[in-house]
């Protein structure tokens, strides 16, 4: 008998729903472009918004820390990793997020599992937007709280809830949100949210994943005012890693308390290096920004121009929603063809009938570049 016979009948539903995911490799070459299968396309999904896992003193900040420290940091960070670059980059992060505070995670998914439960139990509540990313949700799961899950960006339905629980009077209410939205680049109106949270005395989480390094003057994100903000370094900032900005009391009791956060491994000096010069260069990248933006607009505009829907994107995440998922597979080999590399999500990760191409540019790709996608995009037909 196969012990593990019992996966199969999951494994094969998703297959006949040709919904089976697959590694695909790809082979990273200069200038946010891939190798597949012996042809050089366009990378167009892409979380390197920034371009800096290309940056030379990334490589050469990583490399300079592996050297000197090793290949492995041999314990976790409360035992014997905490490498001083771990204080100095936190009292860095802290500024630049404008919180008394900051811890470095190993990732945003152990962040955001590990966070939920430090601030809600079994008698408490965990109020979500609907398109919450998945290790959120997860996170709420362990902390064992009820959930509840706002319709996306809805303030009125948050609303409505937080009076409800009001009532109920739980001890504590955690909200989650995100600033700018991983599917639909969307943006949450952040203000707003905190002054409900403060009106009900509810924990604001914010997630800042799609956000740092690109929004905010300086790349700090958008999430300033929120009691609780996290973020990554896996995307904009081009490396790995991830952290929560937040006061000095939280720090501590996520030192203390923070099963993800004590019992890991501590991140590899190699990437507390590229975490280093990533944090040096991205306030000063205002072009960088400035050109991520511009092309955004002319991709959002173009493709709406050809009557694409791209949602209620204001960011660098552009949705092209195709509706089904044979539209969306059928749209994203055209692209293929063309040139251009863009995953097409489909269900169960986003809605049925939600299926899309997420376009995830960054600031490697040029004017002329999106000019040929808009055309690859107006030579589809389905
Ligand atoms: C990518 C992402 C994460 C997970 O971060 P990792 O560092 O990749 O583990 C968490 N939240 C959001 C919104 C993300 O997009």
């Amino acid at each position: 008998m196969d012990k593990f016979s019992f996966l199969k009948p999951a494994l094969d539903a998703r297959a006949q729903q040709g919904r089976l995911r697959n590694l695909q490799p790809l082979l990273p070459l200069p200038q946010s472009r891939v190798l597949w299968q012996g042809r050089s396309l366009v990378n167009l999904s892409s979380n390197d918004f920034l371009g800096l896992s290309e940056h030379p003193l990334l490589a050469t900040r990583a490399q300079e820390y592996l050297t000197r420290f090793g290949a492995g940091s041999r314990a976790s960070r409360l035992v014997t990793g905490e490498l001083p670059a771990f204080a100095e980059l936190e009292s860095r992060l802290a500024t630049f997020k404008g919180k008394p505070a900051a811890a470095i995670f190993n990732s945003g998914f152990q962040a955001n599992v590990t966070l939920p439960l430090l601030f809600a139990g079994a008698n408490d509540l965990i109020l979500m937007d609907k398109l919450i990313h998945h290790s959120l949700i997860q996170g709420a799961l362990l902390a064992k709280a009820q959930v509840q899950r706002f319709r996306h960006n809805d303030l009125n339905h948050l609303e409505q809830l937080l009076s409800q629980a009001n009532q109920k009077s739980y001890p504590r209410i955690l909200l989650c949100t995100e600033s700018v939205f991983s599917m639909d680049g969307d943006l949450a109106d952040l203000p707003a949210l905190q002054a409900l949270a403060d009106r009900y005395n509810a924990i604001l989480l914010v997630d800042e994943a799609h956000a740092t390094g690109v929004m905010g003057e300086q790349g700090q994100g958008l999430a300033q005012g929120a009691d609780l903000v996290m973020g990554t370094f896996g995307k904009a900032l081009g490396c790995f890693g991830a952290y929560l900005a937040c006061p000095q009391l939280v720090k501590q009791h996520l030192i203390n308390f923070g099963g993800g956060f004590i019992y890991s491994t501590a991140l590899p000096p190699q990437v507390l290096g590229a975490i280093d010069a990533a944090l040096e260069l991205v306030p000063h990248l205002h072009a960088e920004r400035a050109h991520l933006q511009a092309i955004s607009a002319q991709l959002r505009q173009g493709a709406q121009g050809l009557g694409w829907d791209v949602g209620a994107s204001q960011s660098q995440i552009i949705p092209l929603m195709a509706g089904s998922e044979d539209r969306a597979l059928a749209l994203m080999e055209h692209l293929r063809e063309q040139g251009f590399w863009v995953s097409a999500i489909r269900p169960p990760t986003v809605e049925a009938g939600k299926s899309r191409l997420r376009v995830a540019l960054n600031a490697l790709i040029t004017a002329e570049v999106v000019r040929d996608f808009l055309q690859a995009l107006q030579g589809f037909r389905g």
